[in-house]
Formats: structure tokens, C-alpha cells, sequence
């Protein structure tokens, strides 16, 4: 049975609660000047597991980091020189750059879906802001909308969707363009148009005289934004299902694991989904480094996010480095 909404007028007060909930690791949608976001702290793994849990989406699709400045963006992420460049003309504003993380970045490898980028952004609308500067920590926000409906734009849409869902919902107006976030790669000079928004194209082209490469240019690229996050796949073989450890295997655990003597890795002792979820990447990265030839996975209850984790799982089974 859906909750109340919890719908509150934005101003000082509910902004200040507002960030107390995402410190305690709970959901906030708040209004962006392209959408309202569904937001939680992007260094903790347990929240940013819960906005996939609340969207219900059937995979693992690395979000967008809200940070409020290019000095916060600098802490998280390396900015060659033409990202610098772009986040100086454009931000505040809609427009997300993707990004190699920092080796110390001390965000939750959930946001970035095992991906070793983040796509960050410094949003313009003044609640946004508002809710970065008193929560003190990066918020990775996807659209505030269940997986498969629309965006929304105004602070009852994202109640109707979400209600039940969220700690609270920040209202702030219905949003100024309604049109998500322009998003480039800018790891290198060769800055490509991920996904058209916002910011024309044109416009960036012609504010910093470059031209944008567009992924149908390239036969190398991804053709659809969003298909680079697929990648993340360990060296290892990964053999689900297992029932069993074989020798030289590692253990990717769930609940009461098998015997073994071998490297493990235990994703929720107490089979708990979103703490599986959080877990994920770090722990196949740490059973990948052990240099074990395969990962045997103990079955995964398709569950809640138990649907993702099992995706992401099969893409790791067959798609090895
Ligand atoms: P949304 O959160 O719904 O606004 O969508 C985020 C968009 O940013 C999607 O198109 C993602 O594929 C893209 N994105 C986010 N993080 C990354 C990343 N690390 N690498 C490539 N694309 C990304
Ligand atoms: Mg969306």
C-alpha cells in the first residue's frame, strides 16, 4: 500500500532535512533545471543501490554524479584540460561530462556501474544547489521516474511515481526545460556526443570552436548513449549458478557460501539484496585481482535488485576482456 507523499515546499528547513536524509542514506527527489532527480549520497553503496531498487530498473546503467563546482568535480574525477574548459563555459547549467575517476575518488563504483569514468554535472536550478551545498557530499540523481516512464517535471508526477518510495520530495516548481542533460565524453581532445540534450551541440561547437564527434561518425564508437557502460566485464571466467567450488576457483558468495579454501568474497552474508548491490563491483574487481582463472556465483534470488545484479552477472559471464 502506497505511503503518503511526502511533498515539502522547498525553503531552508526542508532542504536542511532534506540532506540529513541523504546522510542517513535515504532518498531525496529534488528539481533540476532538466528534471526532477531521485538522489542519494554517491558515497554510500547501500544508497545508491536503493535509487536503482526505487526505479526498478532491470540492470545496472551508471548514473550522474551531482557535484556543485569544478573544485568538487576536480576531487572526484581527472580533468584534462578540455573538460575544464567545457565545465568553465558551461556549469551551472545541463550539460554532464564524462570523466576518468580518480584513483582515490571516494564515490560508490555502483554510480559508475564498474566503469572506471563518472559522468559528472553541476546543476543550475537554485534548490539543487541548495540541497548539494547543505547535503556536503556529490548526489547521483537519475530522472526521478520508475524505469519506463516518463521523466518528470513536476514535484506530484515524481509523487505519483514514487511516492512510497522516497524519504521526500523537494518541490520546487515544475522544471525549466523538461529536456535532460547534454551528455559528452571528455576523457580526451576527441570529445564525443554521448547523448544530444539541452545544450545544442552546436552551441558547444561553437562556444569552444571544437567539433564534437558523433558516435554514428565512428564505427569504433558505441552507437547509442549508454551502451559504454556494458564494458565493466572481469578477466576471469565467471560461472554461475555454481553449486560448488572447483579447484583454483574463487568464490563469489551470497547468504551461507559454499565450502572453499580458496579467495571468496561474500556479496550479503544475510542475502540482502541492496547490500549485494553495493558490494558487486568492488568484490568482482577484488576476486578478478586474486588472478583466479574463474569466479564461481552462487545463485542470485531474482528479487528486487536481485533482476540487476543476475544481469550484470551474465554480462560478466560472457562478455570477457
Ligand atoms: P539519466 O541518469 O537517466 O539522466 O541518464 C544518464 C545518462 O548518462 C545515460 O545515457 C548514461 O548512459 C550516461 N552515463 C552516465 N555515466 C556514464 C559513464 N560513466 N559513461 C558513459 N555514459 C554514462
Ligand atoms: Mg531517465
Amino acid at each position: 500500500m502506497p505511503s503518503e507523499p511526502v511533498i515539502a515546499r522547498a525553503d531552508e528547513s526542508s532542504i536542511a532535512e532534506a540532506a540529513r536524509h541523504l546522510a542517513a542514506g535515504r532518498l531525496v527527489a529534488f528539481p533540476t533545471e532538466t528534471v526532477y532527480g531521485l538522489g542519494a549520497d554517491a558515497t554510500q553503496g547501500e544508497a545508491v543501490a536503493r535509487i536503482y531498487a526505487a526505479k526498478g530498473r532491470p540492470s545496472f546503467n551508471p548514473l550522474i554524479v551531482h557535484v556543485l563546482d569544478l573544485d568538487a568535480a576536480g576531487r572526484l574525477a581527472v580533468l584534462p584540460p578540455l573538460a575544464r574548459r567545457l565545465a568553465e563555459a558551461f556549469w551551472p547549467g545541463p550539460l554532464t561530462l564524462v570523466v576518468d575517476r580518480r584513483p582515490d575518488c571516494p564515490l560508490s563504483e555502483l554510480v559508475s556501474a564498474g566503469l572506471d569514468t563518472l559522468a559528472l554535472r553541476a546543476p543550475d536550478h537554485p534548490v539543487a544547489r541548495a540541497l548539494l551545498a547543505a547535503a556536503g557530499c556529490p548526489v547521483a540523481a537519475p530522472s526521478a521516474n520508475r524505469s519506463g516512464h516518463v521523466s518528470s517535471t513536476r514535484a506530484e508526477h515524481v509523487a505519483d511515481d514514487l511516492g512510497d518510495r522516497v524519504a521526500m520530495i523537494l518541490d520546487g516548481g515544475p522544471t525549466a526545460h523538461g529536456l535532460e542533460s547534454t551528455v559528452l565524453d571528455a576523457r580526451t581532445d576527441r570529445v564525443v556526443l554521448l547523448r544530444p540534450g539541452a545544450v545544442p551541440a552546436e552551441v558547444i561547437e561553437a562556444t569552444l570552436g571544437l567539433r564534437l564527434v558523433r558516435p554514428a561518425e565512428d564505427p569504433c564508437l558505441p552507437h547509442s548513449p549508454g551502451q559504454l557502460e556494458s564494458h565493466y566485464a572481469p578477466r576471469a571466467l565467471v560461472r554461475l549458478d555454481a553449486w560448488d567450488v572447483r579447484p583454483g576457483e574463487a568464490l563469489l558468495a551470497f547468504g551461507t557460501p559454499l565450502a572453499t579454501t580458496g579467495p571468496m568474497r561474500n556479496l550479503s552474508p544475510g542475502g540482502d539484496p541492496i547490500e549485494a548491490a553495493a558490494n558487486l563491483f568492488a568484490a568482482l574487481r577484488a576476486l578478478d585481482a586474486t588472478g583466479a582463472a574463474s569466479i564461481a556465483v552462487m545463485p542470485i534470488p531474482d528479487d528486487g535488485l536481485g533482476e540487476a545484479i543476475n544481469d550484470r552477472l551474465r554480462r560478466a559471464a560472457v562478455g570477457r576482456r
